[in-house]
C-alpha cells in the first residue's frame, strides 16, 4: 500500500513538472504587490566559478550556478546567512565545476522550487552528484526552450540562451537569463561564448542591459565586440579567482570594456559584490575599479590563426618596443619562439608565420598551432615575464 502511494505521488510530481516546464509561470506571489521591492544580485566571491543569488524583498529567491565543489561549505553558509530557506529558482548554468560544483550541496538542503540546467550532460563525478542529489529530492531538471520567462516576484526573468541543440564546446550550452525589473535589467550568461553571443544576436533578442554578468570569467572567449554593444551596460561584474592559472580577465575585454565607458566590478579584487535595485535605480556596495590591465605592458597576443599559422602581436602602448630575446610559446606542443632584434612601433602589430605561411618573422617550417582546438599561446618578454596569454 505504501510503496503504491508513493509511486502515485511520484508520478504526481513528474506530471507537475511536466506541465511546468512551459512559459509564463508565476514563482509565488507577491504578498504586497503595492510595497515597493528592492531586489538584491548577490555576485558571490567563490574565486575562479559563479555563484548568483537574486533575493527579493517578497521573499522570492533565484540562484544561479554553485560554485566549485569546494565552495559547498561557503555558499550553504552564505544563503544560511541571508536568511535563505527556500529557493524559487536554481539554474546551473552548464555542467562544468565550477558553476556546479555546490549544486548537490544545495538541493540537499534549501527548499528548491524548480531547477533549470540546458540539456547536456558531463561524465563527471561532480554532475553525477547534482543528477543523484535531484533525484533523491523528487524533482526533475527542467531544459529552458530559449525565449521562455518565468517571474520572479515583480520581475521577469527570460532565457535568451542556448539557441541550439549541440556545440562543440560546453560553454555555449550556457543558459543566458536576463532579468528585468520596472526600469532596470541585469544579464547573467554563464560562460556562454562567442558562438552563443552571436546566436542571440541573430534572435533578434532585446540584449540591453544595466548590469552585464560578464561571460566566461572575462575570457577573450566571450563578451565579442557586437555582443557588448547589443548590451550595452553601465556596469560590469566579473566574477574570477585571484591569479587564476586561465589568465582571466584577458587584458582584450578589460580594454574593451574601458573603451565602452562600462564601470567594472571584480570579485578577485572586491570579494562578493551586492547589486540593488528598487526598480529604478541601482546601486552597488563595492566601488567600480580603474581598469589596470593585468599586463604591465600594453604588447598583446591579438590572435593566433592556428589554420594559416600566424601569430599577430599587437603594441597597445603609446611607445615603440623592442622585442629582442622576447618569447612565443605554443602551450600544447611546448614550442617556443625567440624574436631576433625587432622594434614594433607604437600601435603596430607584427605576425610571426610557421609552416609555409608567409609573415614579418618565421618561426620555422614546421606546424606549430596545427589548426588545433585548444592550444593557448603565451608572450614572455626578455627577462621572462608572462606579458600575454592567449586563448580560445
Ligand atoms: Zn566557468
Amino acid at each position: 500500500m505504501k510503496r503504491k502511494l508513493i509511486l502515485f505521488i511520484a508520478l504526481i510530481l513528474s506530471i507537475s513538472s511536466i506541465s511546468a516546464a512551459c512559459v509564463n509561470e508565476t514563482f509565488g506571489e507577491n504578498n504586497n504587490p503595492t510595497e515597493a521591492e528592492d531586489i538584491e544580485v548577490h555576485f558571490i566571491d567563490v574565486g575562479q566559478a559563479d555563484s548568483i543569488l537574486i533575493k527579493s524583498s517578497t521573499g522570492k529567491n533565484m540562484l544561479i550556478d554553485a560554485g566549485n565543489n569546494d565552495d559547498e561549505d561557503l555558499i550553504y553558509s552564505y544563503l544560511k546567512d541571508k536568511g535563505i530557506e527556500t529557493l524559487d529558482v536554481v539554474v546551473g548554468t552548464h555542467p562544468h565545476e565550477d558553476h556546479i560544483g555546490g549544486l548537490d550541496t544545495v538541493i540537499n538542503n534549501f527548499d528548491v522550487k524548480k531547477i533549470y540546467m540546458p540539456k547536456v550532460s558531463n561524465n563527471t563525478k561532480t554532475f553525477e552528484d547534482v543528477l543523484l542529489a535531484t533525484k533523491n529530492k523528487g524533482l526533475k531538471i527542467t531544459t529552458p526552450t530559449s525565449g521562455d520567462n518565468f517571474e520572479l516576484g515583480n520581475a521577469k526573468c527570460t532565457m535568451l540562451a542556448p539557441n541550439s541543440s549541440t556545440y562543440d564546446e560546453l560553454n555555449n550550452y550556457s543558459i543566458v537569463i536576463k532579468l528585468e525589473y520596472e526600469d532596470t535589467s541585469f544579464l547573467f550568461t554563464g560562460d556562454a561564448e562567442g558562438i552563443s553571443e552571436q546566436e542571440m544576436l541573430n534572435k533578434g533578442y532585446d540584449l540591453s542591459a544595466d548590469v552585464l554578468k560578464v561571460g566566461h570569467h572575462g575570457s577573450e572567449s566571450s563578451t565579442t565586440e557586437l555582443f557588448l554593444e547589443a548590451v550595452s551596460p553601465k556596469h560590469a561584474v566579473i566574477m574570477v579567482g585571484k591569479d587564476n592559472s586561465y589568465g582571466h580577465p584577458h587584458d582584450i575585454i578589460l580594454q574593451r570594456l574601458k573603451e565602452n565607458n562600462i564601470n567594472v566590478y571584480r570579485t578577485d579584487k572586491s570579494e562578493t559584490i551586492i547589486a540593488t535595485t528598487d526598480g529604478k535605480d541601482i546601486t552597488i556596495d563595492k566601488n567600480a575599479l580603474d581598469i589596470e590591465l593585468n599586463n604591465k605592458s600594453d604588447i598583446i597576443i591579438q590572435n593566433i590563426d592556428k589554420k594559416s599559422e600566424t601569430v599577430t602581436i599587437k603594441n597597445n602602448s603609446s611607445e615603440d618596443v623592442n622585442l629582442d630575446s622576447w618569447k612565443i610559446i605554443s602551450i600544447k606542443g611546448n614550442q617556443e619562439y625567440t624574436f631576433p632584434a625587432y622594434t614594433l612601433k607604437a600601435g603596430e602589430s607584427v605576425t610571426v608565420a610557421s609552416g609555409d605561411e608567409e609573415g614579418d618573422l618565421i618561426w620555422g617550417q614546421g606546424n606549430i598551432w596545427n589548426n588545433s582546438e585548444s592550444d593557448p599561446g603565451e608572450l614572455y618578454d626578455n627577462l621572462g615575464n608572462l606579458i600575454h596569454r592567449y586563448e580560445d
